[in-house]
């Protein structure tokens, strides 16, 4: 099954990511991540996408396409995948569709813009394991430390208030065109034998209430071959 979570940033989508490649057993494909990697190594990608990440806009289409298709030529993408952060923008999506793989599930997550800022900027995480904290929702037993490491925590640099201002703005300038996309691409597969579903869903409510209308919403959805 291909599934791709779109939503705005700090709504949810990486710690719902988490518990659906587990359901389905696909790997996550999180742009964002990939990105932040080649950042820590400091390859030449990393260092042409650094600036442009801190600032909160996107990196260029050809480039994420590029990286994306490579990922999606992998072995353990056969059976499925979870896009998480990508597609993005219009082109992003028309790629994606030219690429023919079969998506079967859309997910928007909706959360209102002042609940992702509150969100994003008390996020704390320790950048080895990637375990996440909130000061006020998850906060560590020590403040500033890792409980199992003892890591000083980071924050991500593009998690201040004005850079998830920044995002947020991106992501609105962006998302209509994207909707119109996924919604052309639904009307067209729904004679084909794996349709897309576009579903929103308002991902407000705690983890668990999230998680299990997702799994509910992936069981209903489930291409048949499966
Ligand atoms: P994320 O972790 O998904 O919030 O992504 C962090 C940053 O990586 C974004 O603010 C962009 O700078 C970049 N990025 C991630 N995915 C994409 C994408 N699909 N298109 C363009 N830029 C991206």
């Amino acid at each position: 099954m291909n599934i791709i979570l779109f939503g705005p940033p700090g709504s949810g989508k990486g710690t719902q990511a988490q518990a659906i490649t587990e359901q389905l057993g696909i790997p996550q494909i999180a742009t964002g991540d990939m990105l932040r990697a080649a950042v820590r190594s400091g390859s030449e990608l990393g260092q042409a996408v650094e600036t442009v990440m801190a600032s909160g806009q996107l990196v260029s289409d050809a480039l994420i396409i590029a990286l994306v298709n490579e990922r999606l030529a992998a072995s353990d993408c056969q059976q499925g995948c979870l896009l998480d952060g990508f597609p993005r923008t219009a082109a992003q999506a028309e790629a994606l569709r030219d690429s023919g793989i079969p998506i079967d599930l859309v997910i928007n997550f909706q959360v209102p813009d002042e609940e992702i800022v509150m969100r994003l900027s008390g996020r704390w995480i320790d950048s080895e394991s990637g375990r996440t904290y909130h000061t006020r929702y998850s906060p560590p037993k020590v403040a500033g430390i890792d409980d199992v490491s003892g890591r000083p925590l980071t924050q991500r640099p593009d998690d201040t208030p004005d850079t998830v201002r920044a995002r947020l703005a991106v992501y609105h300038e962006t998302t209509n065109a994207l909707v119109r996309c996924f919604a052309d691409w639904e009307a067209a597969s729904q004679a084909e034998v794996r349709p897309l579903r576009y579903v929103v869903v308002s991902a407000t409510g705690s983890i668990d209430v999230v998680r299990s209308e997702l799994s509910s919403l992936i069981e209903a959805h489930r291409p048949v071959a499966d």
